[in-house]
């Protein structure tokens, strides 16, 4: 693979950690990497970050063609810089853009691609406690004109942010709105696909349980809405009477990295897992009787997310007193551990960048 590489001359500040926040600072440099039927993928290349000039008919712009990936890049005490599963990432990469009908990457390809950029950026990768350097791979369709087909021309970048600590006033949990009218995703549609479709089209739920005080939804199944799928921008997971539940991936739910990881770690460590359906009214129940011990979102950008309030219509309930369970605390230090290279990896899901 060649990659060309154009230098920046104008070189930015780093911000100070405590700035940081999720995704308002960005890196010196992005990769960039053209595709057409014709020629498969041609001249990529490392360029100064910068504004995308875009056809104004560009397939992107009215069709949404359009999918996405986030992982993440972290400093471990030593020095080194190492991402975590990267390969999983580029997997979901290709399975979304099938769904999409946009191109694939050579799996080989795209992991170098990935170390390459990463390794010109690394600098960037902060090092203070929770911080990480957030990188954002993306493809869109780019034919220019407005005939609707299957992509023929297409782009991939990828941008990297450097992200402040999830938690830095320590981790709260959150309250949830069970979302009973919009839905996310149906079967046959696009919901396993990491795509910004599925983002636009949850934006009215979440504005509106923002609205009354909650940070995301609980979205139920699109053809029922009577199964739990999955949080906002999270995959979740609850502790009922000693089984550990997540939903089963039925096609209309994202499977999460970080969801696959605390599936593998806890089965490991002899916790009783299950993947499968679990409908509202058995969670009510769960809720009403008092078995449901623990509830958790989980994600790239926050690993854990402890939920402490759930509401589902008109009625609120109170998890775990509203505080972070034993099992919720025992993920985010074993995932957090091995993400900054504090505790062995024995799963083998580090990745250093040479
Ligand atoms: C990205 C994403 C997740 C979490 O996936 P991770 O690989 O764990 O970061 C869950 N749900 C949705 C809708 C997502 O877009």
């Amino acid at each position: 693979m060649d990659i060309k590489i154009v230098k920046t001359t104008t070189p930015k500040e780093h911000p100070e950690s405590s700035a940081l926040g999720f995704g308002k600072f960005f890196t010196d440099h992005m990769f960039v990497m053209d595709y057409s039927r014709e020629k498969g993928w041609y001249d990529a290349r490392i360029v100064p970050f910068g504004n995308v000039e875009l056809h104004p008919a560009s397939t992107v712009l009215h069709y949404g063609s359009e999918i996405f990936e986030g992982l993440k890049a972290y400093r471990r005490a030593d020095g080194t810089v190492q991402m975590f599963r990267p390969i999983e990432n580029i997997r979901r990469m290709n399975r979304s853009a099938e769904r999409l009908c946009l191109p694939q990457i050579d799996e080989d390809v795209a992991m170098e691609i990935l170390k390459t950029f990463v390794a010109f950026e690394q600098d960037w990768t902060p090092s203070a406690p929770g911080t990480s350097l957030y990188l954002r791979p993306f493809m869109f369709g780019n034919d220019e004109t407005l005939g609707v087909h299957a992509v023929h021309n297409a782009r991939f970048m990828i941008i990297a942010s450097p992200v402040g600590s999830y938690y830095k006033e320590g981790i709260n949990p959150v309250k949830i709105m069970i979302e009973a009218d919009d839905v996310r995703a149906v079967r046959g549609g696009t919901g396993y696909a990491k795509c910004g479709g599925n983002y636009a089209a949850s934006n009215r739920a979440g504005e509106r349980a923002e609205q009354q005080g909650y940070s995301q939804v609980l979205w139920l199944d699109g053809v029922e809405r009577k199964y739990i799928e999955e949080v906002g921008a999270m995959n979740v997971m609850f502790k009922i009477n000693g089984e550990i539940i997540t939903p089963a991936l039925t096609g209309s739910i994202l499977p999460g990295i970080t969801r696959m990881s605390c599936i593998e770690v806890l089965k490991k460590e002899g916790y009783n897992v299950s993947e499968r359906l679990l409908s509202i009214d058995e969670l009510e129940k769960a809720m009403e009787d008092g078995t449901l011990e623990e509830a958790w979102g989980c994600g790239t950008a926050a690993v854990v997310s402890p939920i402490g309030e759930l509401r589902y219509k008109d009625k609120i309930f109170t998890v775990n007193n509203g505080e972070i369970g034993e099992v919720t605390q025992h993920l985010y230090d074993t995932l957090t551990g091995i993400q900054w290279g504090k505790i062995e990896d024995s799963f083998g899901w580090t990745c250093p960048l040479k």
